[in-house]
């Protein structure tokens, strides 16, 4: 049977977010001979950004331009997305597990009486049936869950499904979907960004985080320098955050942003379990800490074991050389 699965795209600054495309990628992992539609909302670029999905696997693109769409609400969002289901009747809806997909899929899920995966970070297809891992008790296991009946909804965490290789050969309607969106209650009139500029901390391949060991704001000034060198982003502790060192927008852990990136640096970070729960799946960890027994050290795979104003610096010395 051809199903069809809807993927939502988030984009940030007028260009999609790499989340998309490994939403993309799950879907045609799990609807190989089926069809792909992605779906954009916003008021710019909407045409570049359709482009990009059907050269990331998207058969077909519906986009939805409106004034109202131009920052997320759950409002706007919502009454686009409700309004594509119901003329496309997918089979599925995939998401990034992002602030948006959190915010708005387990809000249509429950609108469509259906289920909700979130933040899967694995699929296989077992019997024709799509199985997703997603990860228990604050990482510390996984469970293996699927819809039986329904719509499958499902969030993927950044960094754990691989996209698509971006083939400029690939083609897809591209169509566009007039809506009016004027009658909400909710309309965001300005964001002001308190992160800083750079590497998307969710989305980041490599992150170097300080901990309350870096001991002040220009502590973290190398942890920057290196992450810098590496083409990453700056993560903390909460502890980092509670001692006003950096801005809680950078906090990783229960409470903050869940990472996975290929490479985590942490840096005079104690290894709370709060603060686990949001790195230890990370691919590769190395921590910096000059307390041997700190526990950090039993989930690295690399520790070094050192006063982390020595070690850094050291560190962008030798990798500046490669
Ligand atoms: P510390 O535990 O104080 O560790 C600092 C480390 O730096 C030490 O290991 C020390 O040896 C090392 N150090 C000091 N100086 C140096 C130096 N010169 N060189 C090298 N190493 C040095 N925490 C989070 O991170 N994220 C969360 O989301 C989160 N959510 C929470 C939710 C709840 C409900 C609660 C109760 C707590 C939460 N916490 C969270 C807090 C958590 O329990 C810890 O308090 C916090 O993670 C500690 O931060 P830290 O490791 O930076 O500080």
């Amino acid at each position: 049977m051809s199903e069809k699965l809807l993927v939502i795209g988030e984009s940030r600054d007028g260009s999609l977010r790499n989340v998309t495309f490994e939403a993309i990628a799950t879907a045609k992992k799990i609807n190989a001979d089926g069809e792909i539609i992605g779906l954009i909302c916003g008021n710019e670029n909407l045409q570049e950004q359709a482009q990009e999905m059907v050269y990331h696997g998207a058969d077909r693109v519906i986009t939805v331009k409106h004034d109202n769409l131009k920052t997320y609400t759950s409002e706007g969002y919502g009454q686009a997305v409700m309004a594509v289901i119901s003329e496309e009747s997918p089979t599925g809806v995939i998401m990034g597990h992002t602030a948006v997909g959190k915010d708005l899929t387990p809000k249509i899920a429950s609108k469509l009486e259906t289920g909700l995966i979130s933040d899967a970070t694995d699929i296989e297809m077992k019997d024709g049936k799509a199985i997703f891992t997603r990860p228990i008790y604050s990482g510390k296991a996984f469970e293996k869950k699927m819809i039986t009946s329904g719509i499958t909804f499902a969030t993927i965490r950044p960094n754990n499904i691989s996209a698509l290789e971006r083939d400029e050969s690939r083609s897809g309607d591209i169509t566009s979907k007039d809506m009016d969106i004027s009658d909400i209650r909710t309309v965001i009139k300005e964001v002001i960004r308190k992160a800083s500029e750079g590497v998307d901390l969710s989305e980041a391949k490599v992150i170097v985080a300080g901990g309350r060991g870096v001991k002040s704001e220009d502590g973290f000034k190398p942890l920057q320098e290196l992450a810098d060198v590496l083409g990453g982003a700056v993560g903390a502790s909460r502890g980092a955050c509670d001692a006003e060192y950096c801005d809680y927008s950078l906090q990783i852990g229960q409470t903050g942003k869940v990472v996975t990136p290929d490479l985590y640096i942490a840096v005079g970070i104690s290894g709370a379990i709060q603060h686990l729960a949001g790195m230890s799946n990370s691919k590769v960890i190395v921590a910096i800490n000059k307390d041997a027994e700190a526990n950090i050290f039993n989930i690295a795979d690399y520790g070094i074991v050192g006063d982390l104003f020595e070690v850094v610096p050291l560190l962008i010395e030798e990798i500046k050389k490669i």
